[in-house]
């Protein structure tokens, strides 16, 4: 799939996808079993290869992201969360100690899905268009940008993930620890790398910085981050409208 095909759609409907075919449970409610879905990735296992390989693809979608929606479901089954749409789930759980493991699964349902769209065949480099007019004025140029970003994933002690985010105001590289996503701090996200081991060990081993980099110059979907930034002027914060 390519960017103008590329259906945002489908990225909501994930959130809140409640299969047909598959009510069963509490008949008076019309409960769903599975309400949270594995969304198809945007191209095929090796679409990204070189830069990261099918084999990673296949443990990385098809059995970490996967394994994040089964347990979401597990997790939600029965509970007054089970009928809510994704971004309300992660918005719901978000600091709240009695549901750290709702929130870990549906939080890194949604960062997947969204990393995943956030990369494409032949991506990456230096973006044109209003992203790049704003990437230049607020890091002042495009490589200060590519170093904060690469230094952000970097310095994300283990497991978490880098991120360019705004706050309605001008753009921001975070990193956040774990299944964190920065609309907990009422920040907006436009784009993001997975810098958990998962996500490139297989193809670079211990060479985290390799992967981070082969990611932004050759793999980013900047058309994807520029949509993010132009579909809405206020950032989601939790409670919110956390798509
Ligand atoms: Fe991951």
């Amino acid at each position: 799939m390519n960017d103008s095909v590329f259906d945002r759609r489908r990225f909501l409907a994930a959130s809140s996808a409640i299969a047909a075919g598959v009510l069963v449970g509490a008949p008076a409610i019309g409960r769903a079993a599975n309400p949270h879905v594995l969304p198809a990735l945007p191209y095929g296992d090796s679409g990204l290869e070189p830069v990261i390989s099918a084999k990673t693809i296949g443990f990385h979608y098809g059995k970490h992201h996967k394994g994040y929606v089964d347990n979401l479901n597990k997790l939600v089954a029965g509970t007054e969360l089970a009928d809510q749409p994704l971004a309300k789930v992660v918005a719901a759980t978000a600091g709240n100690a009695d549901k750290v493991a709702i929130f870990n699964n549906a939080a890194q349902v949604w960062n997947h899905t969204f990393y995943w769209n956030g990369m494409k065949p032949g991506g990456g480099g230096k973006p044109a268009g209003e992203i790049g007019k704003r990437i230049d004025q607020d890091f002042g140029s495009f490589e200060n940008f590519r170093k904060e970003f690469v230094g952000a994933a970097l310095g994300q002690f283990g497991s978490g993930w880098a991120w360019l985010a705004t706050d309605g105001r001008s753009l921001k590289v975070v990193k956040t620890l774990n299944a964190e996503n920065p609309m907990t701090q009422g920040l907006k996200p436009l784009l993001t790398i997975d810098v958990w081991e998962h996500a490139y060990y297989l193809d670079y081993q211990n060479r985290r910085k390799d992967f981070v980099e082969a990611s932004l110059d050759r793999l980013v979907n900047w058309a994807f981050a520029e949509r993010n930034l132009k579909t809405q002027g206020t950032p989601p914060g939790p409670g919110g409208n956390v798509q």
